[in-house]
């Protein structure tokens, strides 16, 4: 099993549209990734992707964070205009979708105001809105290979998210409501889109899903681990609240 982090460039981790989608902090997202690597010594940056940029094809890894439904709508344009994404993820550069991320790039989603917008069609899915809001811990078991360690993060949607046959869920809920339409699952993975309606920031809640993430940007098996207590202790406080 190959655990080299040997590179020549750094990993370049797109942080897309943070001026517009970036609730809870998820922006943390692209800083717990590029920390992960710098802790192993191999070279990272952040790649700040705005609505005054075009949408580069040439990133290692991508993020997207959450946002209110009108700056999610301004950020659905974006991508369509500006496929970069969308052919980075065709030669399976990792996507990391949170919350009103996964609604943006599923095929269409409803706004709270029943305005239907269509998506960027990443992933198989359609999001309404739900009868109730979603609000509180969310905690899932993974139903994908690699991931072994339960997954925590808080949740705050009024969308709900039902998959289609292409997109498989990425946990099954344990606590919380997670994708809210249809079975008791969370989130969405789709060759190498991963969606969550976890924030946290979902990758410092965890890191055994931040690896993972990584080690296929950088096109290997798995990272060496990185033992932090403090992490440990977030995730049995977290856990167990
Ligand atoms: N606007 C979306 C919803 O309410 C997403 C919210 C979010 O990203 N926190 O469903």
């Amino acid at each position: 099993m190959s655990t080299s982090g040997a590179r020549e460039s750094a990993v370049r981790i797109g942080l897309v549209l943070p001026d517009v989608m970036g609730t809870y902090g998820d922006g943390g997202n692209a800083l717990v990734l590029r920390q992960r690597l710098l802790m192993r010594n191999i070279p990272a940056e952040i790649v700040s992707i705005t609505l005054g940029d075009g949408v580069p094809d040439s990133m290692d890894i991508y993020t997207l964070g959450g946002a209110e439904d009108y700056a999610q709508r301004l950020a659905t344009r974006h991508l369509l205009e500006h496929p970069g994404m969308q052919r980075a993820a065709g030669r399976g550069a990792p996507v990391l979708a949170i919350c009103a991320a996964i609604q943006v790039l599923g095929h269409w989603f409803l706004t709270g105001s029943g305005e239907r917008v269509d998506g960027v069609g990443l992933l198989d899915l359609t999001t309404s809105p739900r009868p109730t809001r979603a609000i509180g811990e969310l905690a899932g078991t993974p139903l994908v290979e690699g991931l072994t360690q339960p997954l925590t993060g808080f949740e705050n949607h009024g969308g709900g998210s039902a998959l289609g046959p292409d997109a498989r869920p990425l946990s099954a809920v344990t606590r919380g409501v997670g994708n809210g339409a249809g079975d008791p699952v969370d989130g969405a993975v789709q060759g190498s889109v991963y969606g969550t309606y976890m924030h946290g920031p979902a990758l410092a809640r965890n890191p055994e899903f931040a690896d993972h993430l990584l080690a296929r940007a950088m096109g290997i098996d798995a990272l060496e681990p990185l033992p932090i207590a403090e992490i440990d202790q977030l995730r049995r406080e977290r856990l167990s609240a």
